[in-house]
């Protein structure tokens, strides 16, 4: 096998609390995941010359090192004594820097596919323990679906499917840094703390209105101190009948649940109309496991 196109997905956070702060920095959480069917579309290639090169659609994205992409094919390639050269293209469609996980899936699907390619015989258990080296949110990358997250995110215990719904998503245009808003969180009190076991609970009884009831994320606060255009917009899928609407990761995409897929695209239109932000998508949960 010479090359291999795979879909990097992304995904949102049905409920994200953080529990503590370790001596390290990484922060203990317990986090409701769920891959949704927004995706980047990635292409390996053996090539004949040495090393590893990417190419992206998007200008401002490093090609080198600091591309969690070339991270994660360096990581085999040294482990496994590659002696090929490869070629990457990313074709981005997930936001960036928006609390969707796009890097993390991309360096996911890199580590999938190298195995695939090379033949590396590594079994998903074996390629997530690698990719926690890479970023903490990689291994659920590989895992997908309905998941909880503990641990830094890499203690994962899959859960009842999420109910088919639609997904409206709308990221500002502004960039969030993850770190900053976990420094910002930890010279803060946590006043209220999701409800993680409600989520869990109206999952196993695939009950929307009890997941979207039980919806929560402890960042949201200190991201919309900083950027009030994410409660406008919360507001306006809310209003627009949404089941409930939050923000993921740690911003600033803002995403709503919807049961009806004309009603999440009338919000969709909405969201343009206001001007609050032009990126905005309907997408479904994608449920179905790695093969
Ligand atoms: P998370 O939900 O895990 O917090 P995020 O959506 O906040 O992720 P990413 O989109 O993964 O953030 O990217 C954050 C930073 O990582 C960007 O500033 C970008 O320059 C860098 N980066 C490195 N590799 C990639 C990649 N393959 N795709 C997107 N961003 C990348």
């Amino acid at each position: 096998m010479d090359r291999i196109e795979l879909k990097a997905l992304g995904k949102i956070n049905l409920g994200l609390d953080v529990l503590g702060r370790r001596e390290n920095g990484y922060h203990d959480v317990r986090m409701v995941m769920q891959t949704v069917y927004l995706y980047d579309q990635i292409t390996i290639k053996k090539r004949r010359r040495s090393g590893i090169g990417i190419e992206t659609n998007l200008y401002y994205l490093p090609v080198n090192e600091n591309n969690l992409a070339y991270r994660a094919a360096k990581l085999l390639m040294d482990e496994f004594r590659i002696e090929d050269g490869i070629s990457i293209r990313l074709n981005k469609h997930i936001p960036v820097a928006a609390g969707m996980a796009g890097g993390s899936s991309n360096a996911a699907a890199v580590l999938f596919g190298m195995n695939r390619i090379f033949g590396l015989g590594l079994t998903m258990e074996e390629l997530m323990k690698r990719g926690v080296t890479l970023g903490a949110d990689v291994p659920y990358c590989i895992m997908r679906g309905t998941v909880l997250a503990e641990g830094i995110g890499e203690v994962l215990t899959p859960l009842a499917p999420m109910p088919k719904c639609f997904v409206l998503l709308a990221k500002p245009p502004v960039a969030v840094s993850t770190k900053l808003v976990y420094e910002k969180l930890d010279s803060q009190e946590i006043e209220k703390h999701p409800d993680i076991d409600g989520i869990i609970e109206g999952l196993e009884e695939q009950s929307l209105a009890k997941i979207t009831a039980s919806m929560g994320n402890v960042l949201e606060r200190v991201t919309v101190l900083e950027y009030p255009v994410i409660d406008k917009i919360k507001n306006t899928m809310k209003t627009a009948g949404a089941l409930n609407a939050m923000m993921s990761g740690s911003g600033p995409t803002v995403f709503g649940i919807f049961e009806d897929k004309n009603r999440a695209r009338a919000a969709a239109q909405k969201i343009k109309e206001t001007q609050l932000t032009k990126q905005v998508y309907v997408v479904n949960v994608h449920n179905a496991g790695r093969k």
